[in-house]
């Protein structure tokens, strides 16, 4: 079996003292590579240096929603320079989060589009973030019609993940389809194509059963391919292998 976790953060404090231990566990569990996800502008640079040391860590770069407020030129030109290293396999985790509101929505939006105008420039795959937010997304999304990507730990209905697929976007399946009362996500999972769905772990957050509570960490994973192949009734094996492909198909700078 082989796996690519296409969402994590590794580079926070939570793995300060044990990083080499969870890789381990993760190469143990079948997985070969994890993207490493920035969020502001240190966790994006830490991941381009954890990934000089740990090739098995490729590094997308970012501002999240969160921190569209901390917005500024040299923030831009820090981005368009990663973007250009061929190291760096996308541009996330940016979105929109009008749940928690962390920043003002109008400013949410300006930052976004700043963002995905780098991911067409440098034509780099997009990993989204979203919250409360979908129609306006899609809105966006309009405007950057030949831009792909996952919307990452995807809570939305059937009908909106038929939109993003019937666009070419991805769709990202985490611990939370463990969960007993995931009822809407597993509605998802069987209705769209198994091609268009990739696997995250969102480590350290998101822990799947049966570990939910403690840290999450790549290696648990494998409970979210056992689960999902429990739901589509296929082998834990065939849903590894088609997502690990559509994972290589979506970030085209993942090395082999
Ligand atoms: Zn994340």
């Amino acid at each position: 079996m082989r796996l690519i976790d296409t969402h994590a953060h590794l580079q926070g404090p939570e793995f300060n003292r044990d990083l080499e231990p969870v890789l381990a566990r993760a190469v143990k569990a079948g997985v070969q590579l994890i993207i490493n996800v920035g969020y502001d502008l240190n966790s994006s640079k830490r991941a381009i240096q954890l990934y000089r040391k740990y090739p098995m860590l490729p590094p997308a770069v970012g501002i999240h929603p969160h921190d569209a407020k901390t917005w500024s030129d040299e923030v831009e030109s820090s981005l368009r320079r990663w973007a250009g290293s061929p190291h760096v396999v996308a541009i996330g985790e940016i979105g929109l989060d009008f749940y928690k509101d962390y920043s003002p929505r109008a400013q949410q939006l300006q930052v976004l589009e700043k963002q995905l105008q780098i991911a067409v420039d440098y034509r780099l795959p997009v990993i989204l973030h979203v919250r409360n937010a979908y129609m306006d997304i899609l809105n966006v999304l309009k405007n950057f019609p030949s831009l792909r990507g996952v919307m990452h730990a995807f809570s939305g209905s059937p009908a909106v993940a038929d939109k993003f697929v019937s666009m070419g976007w991805h769709i990202g399946v985490g611990g939370v389809i463990t969960f007993s009362n995931a009822r809407k996500l597993q509605e998802v999972v069987q209705r769209i194509p198994l091609e268009y769905i990739v696997l995250e772990t969102d480590a350290p957050f998101l822990t799947p059963h049966p570990y939910r509570g403690k840290r999450n960490e790549p290696s648990y994973l494998k409970f979210i391919c056992q689960q999902l192949a429990t739901i589509l009734q296929r082998t834990p094996d065939e849903v590894a292998e088609i997502t690990y492909l559509n994972a290589k198909r979506l970030f085209p700078r993942l090395r082999s």
